[in-house]
């Protein structure tokens, strides 16, 4: 089996993972199905202790072929497809050279290169695409079939030295909960990449630091036409709020490193509204400060109406991984290494959301984010680059060596 047909294998498999039931892992059962066969393939190439959990998350191993004992290197990748398209009767296609003009997926979908003109660079390139109907799915199967790909290349060549390698596939990615019951003991690595990028010459080490915020405003219902002086409109306070906050602090004004405070959620009515808020940014300290502006904001509409009628609740969601790795940096330098060893010019910008890696690097498995070719992820114009999966293989089998030589 080629990298594209394992592919569009995987891909065929729908494992939307289902945000309404985000109280439970895995989301959708479906995701089991291609659990199953991961875990089936994960035994047939030779790996021990593999696991398939209630939780639907897959754990292999693959014992060192070296006298001496180095590092555990893991590889991990999400098997859920994003909530935001379907991913039920995937039909990939493959542009055998693509010449760098629109492409029509069907009669009614179109890839426009005035709407993604960086796939401009992808000209001559062997692509999969989607029949417009469905995503594509390679976020993040191209992943999985990067590093199931280096297993069969270590199985075939049993002469390539290599130490103990872990695998992990996780639910629920796209839900953000991947990790949610990642079992970091049963992995047992001493640190481990995500293959959940874009493309191959990607490594992320830095994402945003997290933390939402929860603003209630409490009002005084009454009849409209004997409310004068007395009423007290929690929904009007409510956008009143938000209004308060500075606009070019959304997500829409920001970019790079500029941070931001998202209102995803409001419901209200005179007696009580509440919005909800994520707040966003890569450096800690003015992530804190914009929690600051949120709070102020509250006490400001509380002094001015002389009581409690505004609530708020933060909570840390996730801290950027780059402090955790700045401390532990070998994962990150040896990706470094290969990339650059390969003739990358490497893309090293900090992610403007969080990864699956960060919270694992949190919880003390140091695991930046590789890429593995894919490109425009969650919609219709979903596309996979052939040859760049194929050298995310390539990545891994090095990362793999590197780690081996130390020996
Ligand atoms: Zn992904």
């Amino acid at each position: 089996m080629s990298a594209e047909e394992r592919l569009i294998r995987y891909c065929q498999v729908d494992t939307q993972s289902d945000p309404s039931h985000e109280d439970v892992t895995p989301s959708s059962q479906k995701q089991f199905d291609l659990a199953k066969i991961l875990k089936e393939e994960l035994e047939e190439l030779g790996l021990k202790d593999v696991v398939l959990d209630e939780h639907c998350y897959v754990y292999g191993k693959l014992p060192s072929n070296l006298s001496g004992s180095v590092k555990k290197v893991g590889f991990i990748a999400h098997m859920d497809t994003a909530p935001d398209f379907s991913g039920t009767n995937v039909m990939p296609r493959i542009i055998e050279c693509f010449d760098g003009e629109d492409i029509v997926l069907n009669d009614t979908t179109v890839t426009r290169m005035s709407d993604f003109p960086q796939m401009k660079e992808l000209k001559g390139k062997r692509l999969m695409v989607t029949d417009g109907t469905t995503l594509l799915g390679a976020d993040d199967k191209a992943g999985i079939v990067a590093i199931m790909e280096a297993l069969v290349y270590l199985k075939e060549h049993p002469e390539y030295p290599h130490g103990e390698i872990r695998v992990g596939f996780t639910p629920d990615e796209e839900i953000g909960n991947g990790t949610k019951y990642f079992n970091i003991e049963q992995f047992d690595a001493d640190f481990a990449y995500t293959m959940d990028g874009g493309t191959v010459s990607e490594l992320s080490d830095e994402t945003f630091n997290a933390a939402s915020a929860v603003v209630k405003f409490q009002g005084f219902s009454i009849h409209p036409g004997s409310a004068k002086n007395k009423m007290i409109n929690a929904a009007r306070i409510a956008t009143q709020y938000q209004q308060a906050l500075p606009e070019y602090m959304t997500p829409e004004h920001t970019e790079d490193r500029e941070g931001f405070i998202h209102l995803h959620g409001m419901q209200g009515n005179v007696e009580s509204a509440v919005l909800d808020y994520i707040i966003r940014d890569h450096d800690k300290q003015k992530l804190e400060e914009k929690k600051e502006i949120l709070k102020k904001a509250c006490e400001y509409f509380n002094t001015v109406y002389g009581k409690q009628v505004c609530t708020i609740e933060i909570r840390d969601s996730y801290p950027n991984m780059k402090s955790v790795l700045q401390e532990k940096p070998e994962a990150v330098d040896i990706a470094w290494k290969v990339l650059e060893g390969m003739g990358f010019d490497v893309v090293n910008e900090p992610v403007r959301g969080g990864t699956d890696g960060a919270m694992l690097t949190i919880r003390g498995l140091p695991c930046p984010n590789l890429g593995a070719g894919g490109g425009n992820f969650h919609g219709p114009y979903e596309y996979c680059v052939m040859g760049e999966l194929e050298q995310a293989t390539e990545v891994i089998l090095k990362i793999i060596s590197e780690v081996a030589e130390e020996a």
